[in-house]
């Protein structure tokens, strides 16, 4: 069985996508985008292994969500492992939706592993963050080269929300010392 690094996750979001989502950061990514979102997750090293059984049926066992998003980090880096924790979740919840987010855009991913992980997305949204390209708050990507990018028909309802919508942001406590907050990010300017 398979193991996963994570940096993060949360059961029950409603602004990585439609309706209620399980979310998932994985730890790793060798990319250092000028103003990165997310630094502490690039170390491959850091956050905590966890085996793709125990994490699928974690989110097996959250009641009312309608999908699983899958951020970072650099999925790909670890397509085996997400491929194997997706099989045994659709296996038993066909009806759950994922969104996948990936710095490389769609045409560079060409290996296998990859390509196998990618028959299991429904929204794949690509390429790398480019902060200056980050400028209308709009839609779910960090800048405006990365592309929505709809592998199956599932999702395509939401076709306009996803890409024209305002983002919205939660924070969570995460403990009395720390914060976590979830969405896309808009830029900082300084
Ligand atoms: S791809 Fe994401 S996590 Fe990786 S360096 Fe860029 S912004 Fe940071």
């Amino acid at each position: 069985m398979m193991k996963l690094r994570i940096g993060y996750r949360w059961k029950n979001t409603t602004v990585l996508g439609p309706g209620r989502r399980f979310v998932i950061w994985v730890q790793g990514c060798r990319r250092r985008c000028y103003r990165c979102t997310a630094p502490e997750l690039q170390s491959e090293e850091g956050g905590a292994e966890v085996s793709c059984s125990d994490l699928a049926k974690e989110i097996l066992d959250t009641p009312q969500i309608d999908g699983i998003t899958i951020s970072g980090g650099e999925p790909l880096l670890q397509a085996e492992a997400l491929t194997e924790l997706l099989d045994i979740i659709l296996s038993q919840k066909p009806d759950l939706t994922v969104i996948l987010f990936t710095g490389f855009q769609i045409e560079e991913i060409t290996d296998e592993k990859s390509l196998r992980l990618l028959r299991q997305i429904d929204l794949l949204i690509d390429g790398e963050y480019i902060d200056e390209l980050n400028y209308d708050n709009i839609g779910l990507r960090g800048s405006e080269n990365q592309r929505l990018i709809f592998l199956s028909d599932r999702l395509l309802s939401f076709q306009e929300e996803l890409t024209k919508g305002e983002r919205k942001r939660e924070i969570h406590l995460l403990n009395p010392n720390e914060l976590l907050t979830i969405g896309i990010a808009t830029r900082q300017n300084n």
